[in-house]
């Protein structure tokens, strides 16, 4: 077994598979934003924990990016990027600059720094240059008295005056000279970093040489090359040795880290402490990790372990796929239970036997070890074939219960008591025996769970009468007589005839969880098929007493340390807790050994900074900034983001609002973008969140947050000016109006008072002529009312509509309890068609859709002209599944729908996104921005589908 001080760091790496552009890291620096940066052979990268943006010569016109050695984030937030024969670079917001004019052009820079002056110092392999803010580039080498000599690193002093670390020595900028510093003129230096403490530590080529601010020196490694080296919070070194070698230094200890490939100079640690290194083999992130593990490396005869258990004079014996093991201190010793044959036997069960154990095989019954690890005894089953055997449990008078694929086994005296499922038992396979405080014997089985009391009295749970889990694989019992239940459908809580349920609803991160572990500290650990998740028992309480719906869950997986997130539980006991304080658990990679104490404290809970890391904008990406105006008529608007924390990236969750639309935060989960469509005009703030788990958002303390600010131009038919001035003209030609008809009364009487006899006849065609002008009228206005409401290409209804109709449809809905869906159909790839054939068959094919769309959708069901080629479907009165068939049908409808105006064999798909009113959706803006996202993923996943 490695020592455990080597074991407790965690090794996590990056190569080309996972998206570098080459395995070689020349460089590696943490952006005042928090996103870590790479230089390569092949460009320069951006890490967000999760994936790598690239920016290389082709994807970055004008830019020469190759062969980075050094990085400078700046406090602006920009970067700038040393190459190796083409200068420096800029990057900030999106943008690259080429830094210095033609004479900063094709120098080889090694070195980078800022002094507090604004000058930045670049290292030119033996040539010091000095880039002043006005942009002259003066040779500092030549004036402040430096050798010619290969120059390394640039570094700040406290006094804000610069180190120059060169191949022969350290100088220091002193009254207007660099001069030679300390003893180092003999040094062949390759490093430095301060220690913190106005110490530094010198990386050379015989050795580190460590100068206290005391006056202390000390000289460590002598004789080994160091090429980097980095000082950490715990007062540690981290040192690059030119061998390849990764090794940290603490205590007068080395210890070598396990780095693959050959380590390069690149070295860093960043903001949450962790250590990253650069090889020839890709990126490295060191962790201190809370947990380890044991694999067949160590002495294990099996990576796949299916359980463990703990004897009372300390050892361990551990059971897998291809026998037992046991393991004292730090030795693990294998134990023969088929002695003289080739292979052993595949243990699924253990059980205390005295200091031995009782180990419940795949097919050899189950056999007595002593605490020396011989067998000296078997106990089969009936039946010519043994069946499986997934749960033991010993009893104080000898007597072994044993649960089986079979059925339940009681071995006593010699004899076998079997109980199957005439006797009661809910199922037959049996995966937890638990006898509790009050002498009760739980039994777990794979369709229900049994309790069988001293009277011998067998009661059954069933799945299908009301217990809510079909799998039990664990039980606890309390203090206070509740009993813990682990189960396929979550983690159950009996309490006398009530049993509470915490699952996903409730934040639980698997439903399936294997075993209850209290670790006496107040919490249970559950291992799953993704992790162990440790819960909290003032938060189970709050939760079942309906205080908070949320658990916040603490998840330990591969990415802790552990070898697998991958639980194995159908066999028993599937984890423990050892008398040292550790955890044990039994995976598919080996064994897990998790530290508790040390799972908060590797947490250090701290603001995750947020990251924007795009926006587009109606399909076009956008520079990143933190404000925009857009114009009249934007349709889609979305923002990638990301939160950079480093430390279990794949812990990051997310929450979004938009102020000014949302009414409240939305859960995206582990979502990494924000989607708005069809925006109204206004002024908008778009807030995210990020927070590792465990979740708690109430804990403003350990979220991050970006935002966002969108203004969004009105049309020019909205802007106020407009509106004036229509509403003038309308009240306009009413008076005009009125006025006409007035006088032509007022004209009509005096006639009528002149010719009354005379003109009789007059008077009536006159007032017929009048009638009509009333009537003509009154038609405009609802041909007005019409328009107002209706596309005209389609004559569908459009938008507002649309809008109008699915507020009174919500109504309806939430009155009479009916479900109500809401689809959005987009046409597919339509500006195509009217690239090639013509704005007006592209028209002609939207008439024949939503002439389609009526038809087949018939009276019962709403069809609107949502936008250009999309239309909103709002369906009544069936389920999601019923609506989601008729949409499929439509689609496939639609796809064979042929069209005058185009080639006749142009075909017209269409992606539909569907929602239905339900929790989370429960208004018209979040059910739309549902099924717009459904059809947003329509389209990512190829269009022409239906997807809810
Ligand atoms: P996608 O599959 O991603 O939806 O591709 P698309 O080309 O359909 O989507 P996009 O949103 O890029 O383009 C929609 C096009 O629809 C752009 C616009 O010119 C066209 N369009 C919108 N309204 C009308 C209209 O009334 N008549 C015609 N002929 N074209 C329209
Ligand atoms: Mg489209
Ligand atoms: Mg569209």
């Amino acid at each position: 077994m490695p020592p455990a001080q080597a074991a407790r760091h965690t090794v996590a790496g990056w190569g080309m598979e996972q998206g570098l552009p080459h395995n070689l890291v020349q460089s590696v620096a943490q952006g005042t934003d928090g996103f870590i940066w790479l230089g390569t052979w092949e460009g320069v990268v951006r890490f967000n924990g999760r994936s790598f943006t690239v920016f290389d010569r082709q994807n970055t016109p004008g830019v020469e990016l190759s062969g980075v050695l050094s990085i400078l984030p700046e406090a602006d937030g920009a970067v700038l990027f040393g190459t190796i024969s083409d200068g420096v670079y800029r990057y900030h917001r999106g943008r690259w600059e080429a830094l210095g004019g033609a004479d900063a052009r094709h120098l080889s820079v090694t070195a980078l720094l800022r002094d507090p002056s604004g000058d930045l110092w670049i290292a030119a392999k033996d040539k010091l240059l000095r880039l002043l803010p006005s942009g002259q580039l003066l040779d500092a080498g030549a004036t402040l008295g430096l050798p010619e000599v290969p120059i390394t690193a640039l570094r700040l002093m406290a006094d804000g005056t610069v180190l120059v670390a060169t191949e022969k020595g350290v100088y220091h900028q002193q009254q207007g000279r660099l001069a030679p510093w300390n003893d180092s003129a003999g040094w062949v230096v390759r490093d430095l970093v301060d220690d913190g403490d106005n110490g530094w530590v010198v990386a050379a080529d015989d050795g580190v040489h460590w100068l206290h601010a005391d006056g202390r020196r000390q000289h460590l490694l002598p004789g080994e090359r160091v090429d980097a080296v980095r000082h950490d919070a715990s007062d540690a070194l981290w040192l690059s040795l030119s061998a390849g070698r990764l090794v940290r230094l603490a205590s007068g200890k080395t210890e070598r880290i396990a780095v693959p490939g050959q380590v390069s100079p690149a070295l860093l640690i960043d903001r949450e402490g962790l250590v990253w290194a650069g090889s020839t083999d890709g990126l490295f992130r060191i962790d201190e990790g809370a947990a380890r593990g044991l694999t067949m490396e160590d002495g294990l005869g099996s990576d796949y372990l299916r359980a463990l258990i703990q004897s009372d004079n300390g050892d361990v014996w551990i059971g897998h796929s291809e026998g037992l093991n046991r393991m004292r201190g730090d030795l693990i010793s294998a134990v023969r239970l088929l002695p003289g044959t080739g292979r052993d036997a595949s243990v699924l069960a253990l059980a205390a036997r005295g200091l031995g154990v009782w180990a419940g095989t795949y097919n050899k019954g189950v056999l007595g070890v002593d605490e020396a690890g011989r067998v000296v005894q078997q106990i089969s089953l009936p039946g010519t074939v043994q069946p499986l055997i997934r749960s033991l449990l010993s009893e104080a008078d000898g007597s072994l219960w044993i649960g089986s694929s079979e059925g339940l086994y009681h071995h006593q005296s010699g004899k076998l008591h079997h109980y199957g499922l005439e006797e009661g038992l809910p199922g037959l396979a049996v995966h937890a025996l638990y006898r509790d405080a009050a002498g009760v014997l739980w039994i777990g089985t794979d369709g229900g769970m049994a309790s069988l009391d001293k009277d011998g009295k067998l009661q059954a749970w069933l799945p299908d009468v009301g217990f809510p889990a079909r799998y039990v694989f664990d039980f606890l019992g309390d203090d206070n007589g509740d009993l813990w239940i682990a189960s396929d459908h979550g983690l159950l809580r009996k309490r006398g005839l009530d049993i509470a349920v915490f699952d996903h609803r409730n934040g639980l991160p698997r439903d399936k969880v294997f075993r209850v572990i209290d670790d006496g500290a107040g919490h249970l650990w559950l291992p799953s098929n993704q992790g162990v998740f440790r819960l909290d028992r003032t938060d189970l309480i709050a939760v079942a007493a309906g205080a908070r719906t949320h658990l916040a869950v603490q998840v330990l997986d591969h990415t802790d340390g552990m070898p697998s997130s991958q639980g194995n539980g159908a066999s028993s006991p599937a984890g423990w807790f050892t008398r040292d304080g550790e955890l044990l658990f039994p995976t598919a990679g080996g064994l897990a050994v998790i530290d508790p104490q040390r799972v908060d404290g590797n947490a250090r809970f701290r603001k995750i900074p947020v990251a924007i890391e795009s926006v587009v904008i109606d399909g076009d990406p956008q520079p990143v900034s933190s404000a925009y105006s857009l114009p009249a008529g934007v349709d889609r608007i979305a923002v990638a983001y990301a939160g950079l924390g480093f430390r279990a990236p794949d812990k990051m969750r997310y929450r979004y609002r938009l102020e000014g639309f949302d009414s409240d935060w939305l859960d995206a989960g582990s979502r990494v973008e924000a989607i708005y469509t069809n925006l109204p005009p206004g002024k908008y703030r778009l807030r995210i969140q990020a927070m590792s788990l465990p979740l708690d958002w109430e804990n403003t303390n350990r979220g991050g947050e970006a935002v966002l600010e969108l203004d969004i131009a009105a049309p020019l038919w909205q802007r106020p000016w407009v509106r004036w001035l229509s509403a003038a003209a309308v009240l306009g030609l009413i008076l005009l109006l009125a006025g006409w008809r007035a006088a032509s009364y007022r004209r009509g009487q005096q006639r009528l008072s002149n010719e009354i006899a005379a003109r009789t006849q007059e008077l009536s065609e006159k007032n017929r002529a009048l009638e009509q002008a009333d009537s003509e009228r009154a038609s405009l206005l609802q041909r007005l009312e019409h328009q107002a409401m209706h596309d005209p290409l389609t004559g569908l209804p459009n938008r507002r509509a649309g809008d109008a109709y699915l507020q009174k449809a919500l109504q309806r809905a939430s009155t009479e309890g009916t479900p109500l869906n809401v689809a959005l159909v987009d046409v597919d790839h339509f500006k195509q068609i009217n690239d090639r054939y013509g704005h007006d068959a592209g028209d002609q094919v939207l008439r024949d859709i939503a002439s389609l769309l009526q038809l087949r959708l018939g009276k019962e069901q709403f069809v609107a002209r949502h936008g250009g080629e999309e239309f909103l479907v709002v369906i009544h009165g069936i389920s999601l599944q019923e609506a989601v068939a008729a949409l499929q049908e439509l689609r496939i409808r639609l796809a064979r729908l042929r069209f005058e105006d185009v080639d006749a064999d142009v075909s017209v798909t269409v992606s539909i996104g569907v929602a239905a009113l339900g929790p989370g959706q429960t208004d018209g803006r979040t059910l739309l921005a549902a099924a717009d996202r459904q059809l947003y993923r329509a389209k990512r996943e190829g269009r022409n589908r239906v997807l809810s």
